[in-house]
C-alpha cells in the first residue's frame, strides 16, 4: 500500500521516512553484519532465535529488519475492527474480551519506557500473550521475558509517531487500532499456533 494509505491515523511523511530511511537502514546494516558470517542463507527467524545477544549489530539490525517487516504487514488501509474466529476465541480466553485485550496491549505499549515495541504473541498450542520489549528486541530472541511468535506489533519508537502526535504516544496507540489488518494477524495466528 502507498505511504498515504493509512491517513489520517498514520501520516504519509511518517510512513515514508519510517520505511525508506529507518527500515532501509536496518536492512542495509543487517546485510552488512551477515556478510561472511556463514548465516547469509539462514531465515531471519532462525537468526534471531539462535542469536548471540552480545552481537549488537545482529541484535539491533536483525531485530529492526524483522520487526518492521511484520509491522507493515499487520497494518493496512482497510484496517480496524476485531480479530477473526479462532484468534478472537484465543484473545477472549486469555483476556476475557476484545476490549480487555485492547487495554492490556495499549498499556504495554504506553508503559514501555523509551524506545521499543509491544506485541501480541502466540505460543505453540494457541495461547496468546501481550508483552513488550526494548529497542529492536523481539519475542523470538532468548531471554526477552516475552515468549512465542509475534503476530502483531506496534512500534513505539518516537520516529513512528512524533511528526503527527509529538509526545502523545497514547493517541498514536489509539489510532493504531484503526489500521490493524486483523485478517493478516489472524492468518499469522493460524500459521504459528
Ligand atoms: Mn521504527
Amino acid at each position: 500500500y502507498a505511504y498515504d494509505a493509512l491517513e489520517p491515523h498514520i501520516d504519509a511523511k511518517t510512513m515514508e521516512i519510517h520505511h525508506s530511511k529507518h527500515h532501509n537502514g536496518y536492512t542495509t546494516k543487517l546485510n552488512g553484519a551477515l556478510e561472511g558470517s556463514g548465516m547469509e542463507s539462514d531465515t531471519i527467524e532462525s537468526i534471531l532465535e539462535n542469536l548471540d545477544m552480545d552481537n549488537a549489530a545482529l541484535r539491533n539490525n536483525g531485530g529492526g529488519y524483522y520487526n518492521h517487516s511484520l509491522f507493515w504487514e499487520v497494518m493496512g488501509p482497510n484496517g480496524g475492527g476485531t480479530p477473526l474466529s479462532t484468534l478472537a476465541q484465543a484473545i477472549d480466553a486469555a483476556y476475557g474480551s476484545f476490549e480487555s485485550f485492547k487495554s492490556a496491549f495499549s498499556n504495554a505499549a504506553a508503559n514501555q519506557f523509551g524506545s521499543g515495541w509491544a506485541w501480541l504473541c502466540v505460543q505453540k498450542g494457541g495461547k496468546v500473550e501481550v508483552c513488550s520489549s526494548a529497542n529492536q528486541d523481539n519475542p523470538l530472541m532468548q531471554g526477552i521475558g516475552c515468549g512465542g511468535t509475534p503476530i502483531l506489533g506496534i512500534d513505539i519508537w518516537e520516529h513512528a509517531y512524533y511528526l503527527n502526535y509529538q509526545n502523545r504516544r497514547p493517541d498514536y496507540i489509539d489510532a493504531f487500532f484503526n489500521v490493524i489488518n486483523w485478517e493478516k494477524v489472524s492468518e499469522l495466528y493460524e500459521q504459528n499456533k
